[in-house]
């Protein structure tokens, strides 16, 4: 579904491509690289209710990326040679790009490793043993799922009256801004410990079986073993739960962070060096945990704020932005200009960095 808000980036971003501004800001920038960040890579068609679109790349386009990357001679990098260029004092040499996937999907597995492999890149996946191991859930499809098969729900909402609460799922739209009230509910009055219950209620009720999802989507402790054993692999921490740690006090964040990368250890024999914060943005991860993030000796830590990487994040290592490369926009007239950084300098008011 193409919101009139996509719409207009959309025509933005073409018209920043179309005229070259993006090519010239970027020879005046002074921007080490970025940090992309993917979730689903596959080939499958996209639903018409599909609010999780912008989570979703065809493998072509994957490919299309890489070569845009190589075209312009960006190096694609491991988090590690980032981590060692961003802490450099050298004279910074050609851009640099980090190739990221959040939570294991097994379409990464299947669809997006055989393209690395192919150009022999390097890429980072960061995992949450929970998403793994069932006890937690992706929530945010299986709301997806149960709000495109029905026309309305009945929905226990505390403080919202007496008795379940109605919402019209009846057409696209009703549907668009049902899934959104769930989401903010989800994300803001629910705490992280109540939500799986809320879902799996809600699951329940309208028979999507969550765990069938989970182990259809996520990999297995089995697959996890064949990343391993890439050596362009770099397995990342994301929590034990997928929890958003600005929303846990401090013992309980430290806790996730600190179980979810102790698990990874046991599963693959190595402590996991790297960290993405779950969801990223700054409601879910905020300096408090990117001081956490500091002080448990991980090397980088990374959000969902966009952005590039300069010279002056050395000092923010645990608070580091990527550039999404969004479902929403599968161009290469949209793509191409977010290489430059003018993009998300422009959504940040110019700012360099975001790290509060
Ligand atoms: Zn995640």
């Amino acid at each position: 579904m193409n919101t009139a808000k996509t719409r207009n980036t959309r025509r933005v971003l073409a018209g920043i491509n179309f005229t070259g501004l993006d090519r010239i800001y970027q020879q005046l920038d002074s921007e080490l690289g970025m940090i992309l960040t993917f979730h689903h890579v596959h080939p499958h068609p996209i639903p018409k209710f599909a609010p999780n679109a912008h989570l979703t790349v065809h493998p072509q386009f994957l490919e299309t990326v890489i070569r845009l990357l190589l075209r312009r001679k960006i190096d694609i990098i491991s988090l590690d040679e980032a981590c060692m260029r961003i802490e450099s004092d050298e004279p910074p040499g050609r851009r640099f790009a980090v190739f990221t996937f959040d939570d294991g999907y097994q379409d990464t597995l299947v669809h997006a490793v055989p393209i690395l492999k192919k150009y022999d890149l390097p890429y980072t996946v960061y995992l949450a043993p929970g998403l793994i191991e069932g006890t937690a859930d992706l929530w945010w499809e299986a709301i997806e799922r149960v709000v495109r098969q029905q026309d309305r729900l009945m929905i226990q909402i505390p403080g919202m009256g007496m008795g379940p609460t109605e919402l019209d799922c009846s057409n696209l739209l009703q549907k668009a801004d049902t899934f959104q009230f769930l989401l903010d509910y989800l994300t803001n009055e629910v705490s992280e410990e109540d939500q799986r219950q809320v879902v799996r209620e809600l699951c329940w009720i309208y028979k999507i079986d969550v765990d069938a999802l989970m182990k259809s989507e996520i990999m297995n402790w089995q697959q996890v073993e064949s990343l391993r054993a890439d050596p362009n692999c770099t397995i990342g921490a994301h929590t034990l739960k997928h929890r958003a740690l600005a929303r846990l006090d401090l013992a309980e964040a430290r806790d996730e962070v600190i179980s979810g990368a102790a698990v990874l250890e046991a599963q693959t024999g190595q402590r996991p060096q790297h960290f993405a914060y779950p969801y990223g943005y700054r409601k879910a991860a905020g300096h408090r945990d990117f001081e956490l993030l500091a002080s448990l000796g991980f090397k980088t830590a990374v959000t969902t704020r966009g952005g590039m990487i300069f010279p002056s994040h050395r000092e923010h290592l645990s608070a580091l932005p990527r550039i999404s490369v969004n479902g929403l926009y599968q161009k290469l007239r949209y793509f191409s200009p977010f290489i430059s950084g003018l993009p998300t300098r422009l959504s940040t008011g110019m700012r360099r960095l975001d790290v509060s």
